[in-house]
């Protein structure tokens, strides 16, 4: 299977064609935004299965982390949108002092225009359609940009948007470097990128040339952080979940563990069992657990497992003709090994000794801020002192990931991780300009006269 890629000489239709939509104010009519929005849930709702599928061949993805990590997230924001679109799109009046209580004043939710969606291979569903939902309800044409090492699931993206959304608004783009880079050199008004940092630069470079606002979704090495006081067995039990949900390619997975010696005794006496109870006796049987997208990500994995001069305790199996890496526990892991160098995104788990929780936030704080961070505690001083010391993107407190499924909580990094966020209403407001209009009636020319020259300063004494 090759993925098609959309020719570069199309490009410039393509582009022309969507900014004549969004200049004849198609997208902008509410019904218009929800209708599409409605149309979005059905692609996803009637082609559940087929998509399912895809994911699968691309990543041996199980249907339940297909439903509970792309589609049924997209379709519960497509539910929200369409269900407060009328609020949030409607002007906000605001609030005057007296001097200007004559005029009225205020703030048109506009759609910013034409946006490019780029997305990236480990959430290849999502990380296109969950953004485009925002532009739709913002009422922007946009292109969406799969990530072209998800062949099968960019394959189905590009057939099933033309049956389902208007193809004078929104169009599906493939293609690899030479495509995003072709298509950097268009403007648009807004891109929204989910990928590596290195490839973020290129894209702020990019956007630079026309003064475009980005969105940058990156990643980074998150940390969880275990305090001695904690349940061993539950801590266990969602550390391996959340480490092995996509098998690691997951931008919020824990990255590694820091813990002092005593902990991590105690942590990893209950993993054996937990990963046989989620997985069975044999990992790479088990129909639960998915596969590293390719050979070059394999490859990096395994050289990362023969570089680290930590103790790979438990796991350590892998399978090159299979794309398979069992999840893996590397112990006394020292701050120079190469596990800790750069985000792992996969299913390696590194634990770092640190003396105490004063320690492990120093450790933190020497690195780049984390897309999220995972603090496990009984204790709600230790908790605020590690929150109150460090910087990451979002935080989970005694579990990992799911701060990141609560529409109403925005999902973004800071600094190297990422700039801006999304979900729910925070995706609206991406692609939305908030435009300030005041109105000046002209009966109120009398009390404006002070403001000409030739002017007399002692008027405007406050
Ligand atoms: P990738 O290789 O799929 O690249 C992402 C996109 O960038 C693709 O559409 C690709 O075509 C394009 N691209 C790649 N190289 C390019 C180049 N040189 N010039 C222009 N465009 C280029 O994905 P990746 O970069 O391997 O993604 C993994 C990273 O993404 C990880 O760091 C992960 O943490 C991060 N991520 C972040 C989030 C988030 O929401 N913050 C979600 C998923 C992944």
């Amino acid at each position: 299977m090759t993925l098609k890629y959309t020719a570069v000489s199309e490009f410039p239709q393509i582009i022309e064609k969507l900014e004549n939509t969004f200049s004849k104010n198609l997208t902008k009519p509410i019904n218009y935004r929800k209708k599409q929005l409605e149309r979005l849930y059905n692609l996803l709702d009637e082609n559940e299965q087929e998509i399912c599928d895809a994911l699968y061949k691309d990543l041996h993805k199980h249907k339940t982390e297909s439903l509970l990590g792309e589609i049924n997230v997209i379709k519960q924001d497509c539910l929200d949108a369409i269900e407060h679109l009328d609020e949030w799109a409607s002007p906000e009046y605001v609030k005057v002092g007296v001097a200007f209580k004559l005029n009225r004043c205020h703030i048109r939710k506009d759609p910013v225009g034409l946006v490019l969606i780029i997305g990236a291979w480990n959430y290849p569903v999502y990380l296109v359609l969950l953004p485009l939902v925002g532009a739709i309800a913002a009422g922007c044409t946009a292109i969406i940009k799969p990530s072209e090492l998800a062949m099968y699931t960019a394959t189905i993206i590009d057939a099933l948007l033309p049956k389902y959304l208007d193809q004078e608004a929104y169009k599906c783009i493939n293609g690899g470097v030479t495509e995003v880079t072709e298509l950097l050199k268009y403007k648009f008004d807004h891109i929204f990128y989910t990928g590596s940092g290195a490839v973020g630069k290129k894209i702020m470079l990019a956007a630079s040339n026309y003064l475009t606002p980005v969105t940058l979704e990156l990643g980074g090495k998150s940390p969880a952080i275990l305090d001695d006081n904690i349940n061993f067995s539950v801590t266990a039990k969602r550390l391996i979940w959340a480490k092995s949900f996509n098998s690691g390619q997951t931008c919020i997975a824990p990255d590694y563990i820091l813990c002092t010696k005593k902990t991590q005794e105690a942590l990893l006496k209950e993993i054996p069992k937990v990963l046989r109870d989620q997985f069975g006796n044999d990992i790479q049987k088990s129909p639960d657990y998915a596969r590293i997208i390719n050979h070059r990500h394999f490859d990096r994995l395994v050289k990362l497992l023969e570089q680290t001069k930590g103790n790979i305790v438990i796991g350590g199996k892998t399978d090159r003709n299979d794309l398979f890496i069992e999840p893996t526990f590397v112990e006394n892991v020292l701050k120079d090994d190469k596990l800790m160098e750069d985000e792992i995104f996969g299913p390696i788990f590194p634990i770092v000794i640190v003396e105490n929780i004063k320690e492990a936030v120093k450790f933190i704080n020497e690195k780049d801020f984390p897309l999220s961070l995972y603090p496990f505690s009984n204790d709600n001083d230790t908790i605020k002192f590690i929150l109150d010391n460090t910087r990451s993107g979002g935080v989970t407190v005694n579990d990992c990931l799911i701060h990141a499924t609560v529409p109403t909580l925005p999902f973004g990094g800071i600094g190297a991780s990422g700039t801006g966020s999304y979900h729910g209403r925070k995706s609206f407001e991406i692609f939305t300009h908030e435009r300030s209009v005041l109105k000046s009636p002209f009966f109120s020319e009398k009390l404006l006269e002070r403001r000409y020259a030739p002017y007399n300063e002692l008027n405007y004494k406050i």
